[in-house]
């Protein structure tokens, strides 16, 4: 039975990305909905190619601009996208807090969800998991590691695993001394050396903020206490991440660095499709490096920790402050170690409300903008 996707966020890294893997499986995917931000000539080429039922662009433009009879406009209508009956599988391939209330609304039709967007988990990581469990919806991560993660655990009990081992590259700056962090530029942060990806989760990987994100979802997806998750440095990006189980055995996944992968995975789960992707050579004298992260010269990583342990609404903060933190820095307004400064500075200064309901979270993103734009 073909499977029937609406695509969120499809002009963006992920979402192109998932269009490709889509196209290349035309016998068991159908494009049944897409949505986009702002790119509406991308979108325009998207229509054409895949015949979607329904369109959404995030910007108002004058209907007949866009390639299709029906277009829906604004951040609303994702809501009608995501919950639209014959939706079968949503990817959230959106970034940032945009992604939040239409994984909510798709949950709350019951969708399986491959989900890409981090934030959505570090804002609301508890209501998203509790409200999936109460309406049966099936949430598959496309976040590389914990792609990784959800491939070694499959077969395993819960109970088994004693710790969750999340890789990072380390980003471009991974050997840089703190005197040089300070001078780098947002195109020199940009430069990612192996993955390609979205500008927010670059610049997120060259502060190790992204591996500190993906720390609080892993704790919301997997049910894993904070004290059961090591970040570990891996230069090569070749180790996707592992778990490592009562007895010390480790299980990790590995396969060269290529998001079409997991998103593959998570479309297809539980059955693996063969491709044409990039193979490990492991006979060309390919080694693998590990080393623990300077948390002195990357603080953010720790930040997130503190965050995600102590809840409530410092999470969400963390996210919302961390969004102004790029953009600023993106913008040549401040350099890249104030990136660290503002979210110590937002995060320090909020008062949480613990057990929140959305609206305290989306209070809570926009005090966090607020406060960190304050800041400068
Ligand atoms: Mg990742």
């Amino acid at each position: 039975m073909i499977k029937q996707v609406a695509v969120i966020g499809s002009t963006g890294s992920i979402g192109q990305q998932t269009l490709e893997v889509i196209a290349s499986q035309s016998d068991k995917f159908r494009v049944v909905a897409l949505a986009a931000g702002e790119n509406l000539e991308l979108l325009n080429d998207q229509i054409r190619q895949f015949q979607p039922e329904m369109v959404a662009l995030a910007k108002s433009v004058s209907p007949e601009r866009v390639n299709h009879p029906k277009p829906l406009f604004g951040a609303d209508c994702l809501n009608e996208i995501v919950s639209y009956p014959n939706v079968d599988i949503v990817v959230i391939a959106t970034p940032g807090r945009a992604g939040l209330l239409p994984t909510l609304s798709a949950i709350r039709a019951g969708k399986c969800i491959a989900l890409s967007n981090k934030e959505v988990l570090v804002m609301a990581g508890e209501i998203i998991m509790s409200e999936a469990q109460k309406y049966g919806s099936e949430i598959r991560p496309v976040d590389s590691e914990h792609s990784a993660i959800w491939q070694c655990i499959q077969g395993e009990g819960s109970e088994s695993i004693s710790k969750l081992w999340l890789t990072a590259s380390g980003g471009p700056f991974r050997e840089f001394p703190i005197e040089k962090l300070k001078t780098v530029t947002s195109s020199e942060a940009l430069n990612h050396p192996n993955w390609k990806m979205g500008q927010k989760v670059t610049i997120d990987s060259a502060t190790l903020m992204n591996k500190g994100f993906e720390v609080i979802e892993a704790h919301w997806l997997f049910g894993m206490s904070y004290e059961r998750i090591e970040v570990l440095i891996h230069p090569e990006s070749m180790i996707h991440s592992m778990v490592e189980f009562m007895d010390g055995s480790i299980k990790a996944q590995i396969g060269a660095p290529d998001m079409r992968l997991p998103i593959q995975y998570a479309l297809n789960f539980p059955e693996r499709v063969p491709n044409n992707y990039r193979r490990m050579n492991w006979l060309n004298g390919q080694s693998l490096n590990f080393k623990q992260p300077d948390i002195d010269r990357f603080p953010c990583l720790a930040l997130a920790f503190k965050a995600g342990r102590a809840g409530g609404t410092y999470p969400a903060v963390l996210s919302a402050a961390d969004e102004i933190a790029v953009e600023l820095f993106l913008q040549n307004k401040i350099d890249f170690i104030q990136i660290a400064t503002i979210l110590k500075k937002t995060l320090d200064s909020h008062s949480s409300v613990q057990n929140p309901q959305i609206e305290d979270i989306l209070a809570a993103d926009i005090w966090g903008r607020d406060f960190a734009l304050s800041l400068v």
